[in-house]
């Protein structure tokens, strides 16, 4: 049985670096266990002090677009900047692969096995919600560790971008140029919250492609509104084979976070991400409260029944079984 560290353990640890205890704090804030979540949250409060100092940054893309090969060369770059880096990922579909980083074992190899590298897969949820709000409470366990720059991969295809663009500064969306159809199966919504976007695997044959793609991601960009910070998103080429166009997506991250920070915007988008995960936490522990009352569940398995044949409103429902849960928690 894991032994449990004490809440000074952690916290030493945690702040001296040592991989090992971040590795056990990140496990102890992904616990479903009642007993740890007491635990977990006085460690995020003692360590909250010693967050905010990384840049984050949210990397995404269809499935084969190349994002686990890109993180691999980028990260081994910053590394070789001098930089600390963790990777993590929000991928509510984890629990069909078991652990989306590290499942498979060529993934990410020489970045797993550099000492200043801390590669954490996603943890395992039934809800995008639960799983999102456990990374970025891993986030803040690797910023207080000192890991200076956070990647946060998402690996769904949907909501979970939301979610990491909610926790991220920046936000690199992956692409591929196609023959003409580049901008297809992009949701329009995800194209929206990019900050940069990098078209992918240009190299060989696709390099000349790649390149007149740009054009249309442009133009595309050009159909929003400019964004609240005033940065315009750019798109840039590159290959994670030849290396080509690695430089070139860092140093636009750079320029994005040394404008946010002089116009103020970097600091004005965490305090709206902050208020946000007040909002995230308070709802799920309604849910969680909610849903795991076993009266609730009785009740809500016949609300469900009659909603299903049509015999009453689910808003009366819905309102019924509000009422009996918060009469419920009275009595108690
Ligand atoms: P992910 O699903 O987005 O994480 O994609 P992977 O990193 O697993 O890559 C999917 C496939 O694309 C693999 O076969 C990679 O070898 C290939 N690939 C990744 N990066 C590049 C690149 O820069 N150029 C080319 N030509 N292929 C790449």
């Amino acid at each position: 049985m894991r032994r449990r560290l004490t809440l000074a353990e952690y916290k030493k640890g945690v702040l001296s670096g040592d991989r090992v205890v971040l590795s056990q704090a990140i496990t102890l804030v992904e616990s479903k266990l009642e007993e740890d979540a007491e635990l977990a949250s006085q460690l995020v409060q003692e360590i909250l002090p010693s967050t905010g100092n990384s840049l984050r940054v949210g990397i995404t893309g269809v499935p084969g677009v190349g994002k686990s090969t890109f993180i691999e060369s980028f990260g081994n770059m910053l590394l070789e900047n001098g930089k600390k880096l963790a990777v993590l990922a929000v991928d509510p579909s984890s629990q069909r692969n078991k652990g989306s980083i590290l499942g498979d074992k060529t993934r990410m190899e020489t970045l797993a096995s550099n000492k200043k590298a801390f590669i954490r897969p996603s943890p395992a949820g039934n809800t995008l919600g639960g799983v999102a709000a456990k990374t970025r409470e891993a986030m803040l366990l690797c910023e207080a560790a000192g890991f200076d720059v956070i990647l946060i991969e998402t690996v769904g295809v949907g909501q979970s971008e939301t979610a990491v663009k909610g926790m991220v500064d920046f936000f690199l969306l992956l692409v591929l140029a196609g023959a003409g159809d580049e901008l297809q199966g992009i949701k329009k919504g995800i194209m929206e919250m990019a900050d940069g976007i990098l078209i992918h695997k240009a190299d060989g044959e696709n390099k000349s492609a790649a390149k007149k793609a740009i054009s249309s991601y442009k133009s595309a960009l050009h159909l929003f509104p400019p964004a609240a910070n005033g940065w315009y998103p750019q798109v840039l080429t590159a290959s994670s084979y030849t290396k080509e166009g690695i430089d070139e997506a860092w140093e636009m991250i750079m320029k994005f976070e040394s404008q946010a920070k002089t116009s103020g915007y970097k600091e004005e988008n965490r305090v709206s991400q902050r208020l946000n995960w007040l909002e995230e936490n308070l709802q799920t522990l309604l849910g969680n409260r909610f849903y795991g009352d076993p009266e609730i569940q009785k009740q809500l398995d016949k609300s469900k029944e009659q909603v299903a044949k049509g015999e009453v409103s689910p808003l009366v429902l819905a309102r019924e079984l509000i009422g009996l849960f918060f009469r419920n928690a009275n009595q108690l």
